[in-house]
């Protein structure tokens, strides 16, 4: 079987380290915001280029904090995109705003800025940049959008660790970002883990305060806070794992540029590509028009793949609430129906690579 991803590889690589890693922590005796995330924040914010990382427990909940950090809550509205991980949306819900949602672009599947305008009203507050399947969202005109109407820029940047747009990487790009560390992203803890990053101190102070009980003096409590803190270990791991990020990445860019070049473009939608630097392949995928036969088919050649993501967020069963109606983000519903998520992992051997492509050109072939 040829599995969808595959974190073995990776860990075995680098398992001495991983040890290491947990015996420094288990000697410490200190398991909660120790040296090691403190280690871990000042590595990662000079990763990103940004003055503050603030690690958190999960990119939902550094999402959810960003929002409160701001004063986010009843009565405004942030934009998001309609096709993302409901994460996004949920963070905007957990605040007590309201997320409304903003259709895809055709080619990029990244929140399309043309449609944002309409959107916006006195309520808005913020617009989500989600950096979809590890493409940099289109930032450039996001920011434009944001400074004309006062609005927050916030990156969603989940599945782009490491992600450029020029010189500048994802967590730099607009005013906050989240940062997940669930194992299969591309930057992955061995758990759940996430973080902030900012170049705001007011912000980040905020922030600080809010992920420990609302708390910066032990058993003063400031604000009404949470307990949300990346703990020693997977902090500890996480600093392993930063230091081979770039080369994973390059590695996954390699198993994306012989997807491009060998997969029947004439008979799928491939990934649109534009400047090498500002996609980390987090997911690759591939649009098709019969995607049950398809992933049926790769499925009984023991290939497997997934859908990010089967029903777009607004039609989720968590929103009907809302009222949104299929047919209301043509674009996101049409690629719900046909994406398929192929298997892409650090450590993949060239015969999978190729068994795939021969599997998908095949499958593809016969189903026209
Ligand atoms: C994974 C993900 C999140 C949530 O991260 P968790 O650590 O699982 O809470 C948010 N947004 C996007 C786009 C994601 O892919």
């Amino acid at each position: 079987m040829i599995a969808y991803s595959d974190l073995r590889p990776i860990h075995n690589q680098i398992r001495a380290e991983l040890d290491e890693a947990y015996r420094r922590v288990m000697d410490s005796g200190w398991f909660i915001t120790g040296n090691e995330l403190a280690q871990f924040e000042k590595e990662f914010a000079a990763y990103c280029g940004t003055k503050y990382c603030i690690g958190v427990g999960n990119g939902l909940d550094a999402l959810h904090i960003i929002l409160r950090a701001y004063g986010i809550g009843a009565g405004d509205d942030v934009l998001v995109p309609a096709n993302t991980f409901i994460a996004t949306a949920l963070a905007v819900s957990y605040a007590g705003a309201t997320p409304v949602f903003v259709d895809c672009d055709k080619d990029t599947y990244n929140m399309d800025p043309a449609l944002v305008e309409d959107k916006i009203t006195v309520h808005t507050k913020a617009i989500i940049a989600v950096h979809l399947y590890g493409r940099v969202a289109d930032i450039r005109a996001l920011r434009e959008i944001a400074d004309r109407y006062g609005l927050k820029l916030i990156e969603d940047a989940a599945q782009a660790h490491g992600a450029q747009l020029n010189e500048k990487r994802t967590g730099s790009l607009g005013d906050a970002a989240g940062f997940s560390f669930y194992p299969g992203k591309n930057l992955g803890a061995l758990g759940d883990g996430g973080a902030i990053t900012t170049s705001d101190e007011e912000l980040a102070e905020r922030i600080y305060t809010l992920r420990n009980y609302g708390s910066r003096e032990k058993y003063h409590h400031e604000l009404q806070g949470f307990n949300s803190r990346l703990d020693e270990l997977q902090a500890a791991f996480l600093r392993v794992k930063l230091k081979y990020l770039d080369e994973w990445t390059k590695e996954r860019r390699r198993i994306a540029d012989y997807y491009l070049r060998t997969l029947d473009a004439e008979k799928m939608k491939l990934p649109y590509t534009e400047v090498k630097q500002s996609n980390v392949w987090h997911i690759f995928p591939v649009m098709v028009k019969d995607k049950k036969t398809v992933q049926d088919y790769l499925s009984r050649h023991d290939i497997q793949t997934l859908n990010h993501y089967p029903i777009p967020v607004h039609l989720q069963g968590a929103y009907k609430e809302s009222g949104y109606t299929a047919g209301t983000f043509p674009t996101a519903e049409r690629y719900a129906k046909e994406e398929i998520s192929l298997p892409l992992w650090v450590g993949m051997s060239q015969e999978e690579l190729e068994e795939i492509v021969k599997c998908l050109n095949d499958a593809i072939a016969k189903s026209h």
